[in-house]
């Protein structure tokens, strides 16, 4: 097909092409004495994104669901007593992995469209008086449904019981598109990736860590080796890593990250706000509705979009795949079939989500389902004349 390919899943998503280029180069020696300067402003640079300064990240050669694994075997015992909820595709996989690594899970499942259930974690932790719970797991932003959890709640809902637990949270849809502060909100563990707000290639698995993090690691006693905490600390403190590291990978995370904090993260949020408010702009004026199920839930980096009642979201999906070379996010689990998917994250501005309203509308309409030609598209015209603001001078000479 003429002309790009254009991509609008919520990850991996669209590459930036000064990154791409970054990611062009010859191996180089990892074990070189020059590559720890290239290295440990890496690792502070991303303590910025995540908004930690006590805390430390690490970067492992996998995607998140490493690092989600990284993050059970190194804080907590095989047997933990630990706190879930379940609500999308995501949070039942981490719930998955955490009764398959062993650990004694109390799952909440809430429905489909709704995130982390506050006031049920907060009874529950105000009743555990003995604090069995070790751990409070949160999925901050669940990219199969398009919602988007309170975290801070969620801390002080810890706080209101006075209680202990370790917070993990599964940032992967979120941190470095939408509002996260490690530090403020006494997150733990957090686990991100490379392929979604970070705006790379699949291969990263990042896990920030707290110092609260780094002590429980003394005495856990899981099995573990090659995501171990301590053979990483030893090396990483040294700028270099216990097994050979993705280098490409890393010097793509170098201009990511320089993109990322040149342009200011408030802004980077405040982008991915008016991305997806066009987007929700165009649901509405379609007569769609999405998976969420209430503003408070609205995310910012992926839209879940329920087609009509005896619709089928996948030929949408698949329409506007082979007819017009757009990707859009096919339903998962529960909802495959009911939802489909636009993924407003990363390297994004408004031409681009016009060109997927614009790919979505034609494929709606080619499946049969009636909405009106050019309303969404019109809608999020509209929005967007309304807040773009023009390039600064220095950026368009
Ligand atoms: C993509 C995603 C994951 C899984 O990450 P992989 O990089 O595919 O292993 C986990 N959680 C959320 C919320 C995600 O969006």
């Amino acid at each position: 097909m003429s002309g790009y390919t254009h991509l609008f899943i919520p990850g991996p998503t669209n590459i930036p092409e000064k990154v791409r280029q970054a990611m062009n180069l010859p191996m180089e020696d990892m074990r070189s004495p020059e590559f720890p300067k290239f290295t440990k402003p890496l690792f502070e640079d991303l303590k910025k994104v995540f908004k930690t300064e006590t805390g430390r990240v690490f970067i492992y050669p996998s995607s998140g669901t490493g690092a989600w694994e990284a993050a059970i075997t190194n804080t907590l015992n095989p047997g933990d007593r630990v706190l879930m909820s379940r609500f999308g595709q995501f949070s039942h996989l981490w719930v998955d992995m955490a009764e398959r690594m062993g650990l004694e899970v109390d799952v909440i499942d809430v429905e489909w469209g709704q995130g982390v259930p506050v006031e049920e974690y907060a009874k529950r932790l105000e009743a555990d008086t003995d604090g069995t719970i070790k751990a409070v797991f949160c999925c901050h932003n669940e990219t199969a449904t398009g919602v988007t959890s309170d975290i801070a709640a969620v801390r002080k809902a810890l706080d209101d019981a006075y209680h202990d637990a370790l917070l993990f949270v599964d940032g992967v849809s979120a941190i470095g598109s939408i509002d996260f502060r490690m530090e403020e909100w006494g997150v733990d563990c957090a686990v991100s990736g490379s392929q979604k707000g970070f705006m790379l290639p699949a291969g990263l698995g990042f896990l920030a860590v707290s110092q609260k993090a780094l002590d429980a690691h003394q005495s856990s006693t899981f099995r573990r080796c090659y995501f171990s905490f301590e053979d990483m600390i030893k090396t990483n403190d040294q700028g270099y890593f216990p097994y050979t590291p993705a280098t490409q990978l890393l010097r793509g995370l170098r201009v990511a990250l320089d993109m990322l904090l040149e342009e200011g993260l408030d802004v980077v949020f405040a982008r991915h706000h008016r991305m997806a408010e066009a987007v929700r702009r165009a649901v509405a004026a379609w007569g769609l509705e999405l998976c969420a199920a209430g503003k408070e839930w609205e995310s910012d980096t992926v839209s879940a979009i329920m087609v009509p009642e005896g619709f089928d979201s996948a030929e949408v999906v698949k329409t506007a795949y082979y007819k017009y070379n757009v990707s859009l996010g096919v339903g998962l689990s529960k909802v495959a079939g009911k939802v489909f998917r636009i993924g407003h994250l990363g390297a994004l501005n408004e031409v681009m989500v016009l060109g997927a309203l614009g790919g979505a509308e034609m494929a709606l309409r080619d499946c049969g389902i009636e909405i009106v030609p050019g309303s969404g598209v019109g809608a999020a015209v509209e929005y967007f004349r309304e807040t773009s603001q023009p390039m600064k001078l220095a950026e368009a000479a």
